[in-house]
């Protein structure tokens, strides 16, 4: 499942670019960097630093590790990215022209469910406010077992049963 993107203005590359150029020691785009953003960008995921590089080994890219955490970091810096933190490990997915969502997270499968409500927007913009909190951003996952997952432990245990 895919929530609708958001109209933007620049495409992430340039979006990217002009993030490295603002920096206070201006950085070059590189032709691994573009490669990352335009594998990234090329379709809504949430994956970890792992994943994404053997990703790209397998579809011919060749690109270093270090590189790929270190543009991680930056795409996330530049607003591109967002993080995850699922567990111990780090997940990615887009920020840039996607809309504000939550997840429910499988714990038996490993699949990600994206939600949106309205009303869990409004309760942390106010819990801010009563604060005078400026927030940056949070992690919000609901953990558990999805309706596949449910439905599989149901019919193994009445299996059991026979
Ligand atoms: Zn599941
Ligand atoms: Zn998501």
């Amino acid at each position: 499942m895919q929530l609708p993107a958001v109209a933007v203005s620049q495409s992430p590359e340039d979006k990217f670019r002009e993030y490295l150029a603002s920096r206070p020691r201006p950085q070059r785009f590189t032709g691994q960097q573009r490669d990352l953003v335009h594998y990234i960008f090329s379709q809504h995921n949430h994956f970890d630093a792992e994943q994404l590089i053997d990703a790209m080994k397998q579809a011919g890219f060749t690109v270093s590790r270090a590189t790929v955490y270190r543009t991680l970091a930056k795409l996330v810096d530049a607003r591109l990215l967002r993080r995850l933190e699922v567990g111990p490990r780090t997940f990615y997915e887009h920020d840039y022209g996607y809309p504000q969502h939550e997840h429910m997270h499988c714990e038996v499968c490993g699949k990600m469910i994206e939600f949106q409500s309205q009303a869990l927007e409004t309760v942390m913009r106010d819990v801010c406010r009563q604060h005078l909190f400026n927030a940056t951003g949070h992690t919000f996952i609901i953990r558990g077992t999805c309706a596949e997952c449910n439905r599989a432990r149901v019919t193994k245990r009445r299996l059991d049963l026979i």
